[in-house]
């Protein structure tokens, strides 16, 4: 009811969520408590959540922020989703989102931006703005957000809450509505280590439906204790330096770094090499996945169909036409150049090397480093529409979040102060793949 009360008092001008489900979450809420009056209370009870509406819930609508999904109802329940219910987490609500989870700002959604609650017109990040805002704002305790490129690492710094992205294959991606399928990984928002380390643990491990999920073992994530050793950190250089850095970052991580060498670690400084290549690799192969998974939204098979077409052709071309935003046709027709013939090679089998470099470039780092620290945004949040009209601006916000995508590994954005106008700063750790444990002991030592 504490939730429900901050969401009738806050949403309206938020606009994070975009369904509140009161009714059933507070018959949710009974049945829990029963649980643990009888004292067979799941792992999450009393752990009140949000989903970002890009998951599949059972008999519940799912619309990615699009129009061309509108009247879309899941017939089942993603994985990490449905882990969670069984461990007795309450759905409050949906999230708004940037459509198919493209974006930097959360405002490319159907339903309209979301705002920061940390300062008035300031953009919450995206793509999964509604879900950072929704922990930001007392709405729910954690949210579920997907992370292609940083959509959960990103919002959180500009909102001041923990994102935490797993390695690639850690939580099972069924149910979740497909971007660029060999980045995406669904991502944790919260408020504090633990309960991140929590969820991580619950919806890890493999999956009959999803192949790609790891079938590793899954480790006790939230007994995870504080870091406590002697590390090894990477800086780098030319990052750090970035001329797209705000002051107020650069002397925020230079703060971390000091912290951490005086307390008797050893920070590596160096350049990372492929720093000029990370964007265009990430937008090319993103892109060409996206233009494929999204072919599947024709007008016949779900959501919205054109009114006013003529023949069959025209049918899936206008309900396309119609259904989906500006961003998303925009990175259909990039993918689908990309991908054709004659450019192919040059462009979609050339970044698939680069990103096997950067990967390759990044284990070598870990062959000797524990972590990597770095900002996790070049600016605190921006003003709402200041990016409208250049695509190239808004790209470049994503510098610092794509390389841990590109290479598949965990990563974790962590609140570091704020700026002179309280605009929260995030601070970015990443680590090697599946060394998630290691990641969340490490954060608990920095938080
Ligand atoms: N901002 C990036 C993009 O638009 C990342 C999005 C994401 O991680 N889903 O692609």
């Amino acid at each position: 009811q504490g939730y429900l009360s901050n969401i009738e008092q806050k949403n309206p001008s938020l606009n994070a969520l975009t369904e509140v489900y009161a009714e059933e979450a507070l018959a949710q809420a009974k049945e829990v408590q029963e649980k643990i009056n009888q004292g067979k209370a799941g792992r999450l009870a009393g752990m009140v959540v949000t989903i970002k509406d890009v998951f599949c819930h059972k008999d519940h609508s799912l619309q990615s922020g699009s129009k061309i999904l509108e009247g879309f109802k899941s017939q089942f329940t993603a994985t990490p989703i449905q882990r969670m219910l069984e461990e007795d987490a309450i759905i409050i609500g949906r999230n708004n989102c940037d459509e198919f989870a493209m974006g930097s700002s959360n405002e490319n959604s159907y339903f309209g931006p979301v705002k920061n609650e940390a300062g008035e017109n300031k953009v919450p990040g995206g793509s999964s703005g509604g879900s950072a805002v929704a922990v930001q704002s007392d709405m729910c305790l954690v949210s579920m957000g997907s992370d292609t490129g940083g959509s959960v690492r990103q919002p959180a710094a500009f909102c001041g809450v923990i994102g935490f992205k797993p390695s690639y294959g850690r939580i099972s991606r069924h149910g979740l509505t497909a971007y660029a399928s060999s980045f995406d990984c669904v991502g944790i928002l919260s408020k504090s280590v633990d309960d991140a380390a929590l969820v991580l643990e619950v919806v890890s491990g493999a999956d009959e439906y999803d192949h790609t999920a790891s079938q590793s073992k899954v480790p006790a994530f939230s007994k995870a204790p504080e870091w406590s050793e002697k590390f090894k950190v990477v800086s780098f250089d030319n990052i750090n330096s970035h001329e797209a850095i705000d002051p107020q970052i650069k002397s925020a991580v230079d703060q971390v770094f000091a912290k951490v060498e005086s307390e008797g670690n050893t920070v590596n400084r160096m350049d990372f090499n492929f720093l000029k290549y990370v964007l265009p690799t990430y937008y090319i192969l993103t892109t060409a996945e996206a233009s494929a998974n999204l072919s599947r939204f024709d007008g016949v098979k779900y959501g919205y169909r054109s009114q006013n077409a003529r023949d069959l052709e025209s049918m899936y071309k206008k309900s396309r036409s119609e259904g989906f935003g500006e961003e998303v046709i925009k990175r259909i027709l990039l993918g689908t150049y990309v991908l054709s013939e004659g450019f192919y090679d040059a462009y979609y089998t050339k970044a698939q090397k680069v990103r096997r470099l950067i990967r390759d470039e990044m284990k070598q780092l870990f062959a000797d480093n524990d972590f990597i620290i770095m900002p996790t945004t070049p600016t605190p949040a921006f003003d709402l529409n200041s990016h409208d009209r250049d695509p190239l601006q808004m790209y470049l916000e994503d510098i610092f979040t794509v390389q841990a995508s590109l290479a598949g590994m965990p990563a974790i954005s962590i609140p570091c102060g704020t700026d002179k106008d309280g605009m929260p700063i995030g601070i970015q750790v990443i680590c090697n793949s599946f060394e998630e444990e290691k990641l969340l002991s490490f954060s608990k030592y920095l938080q």
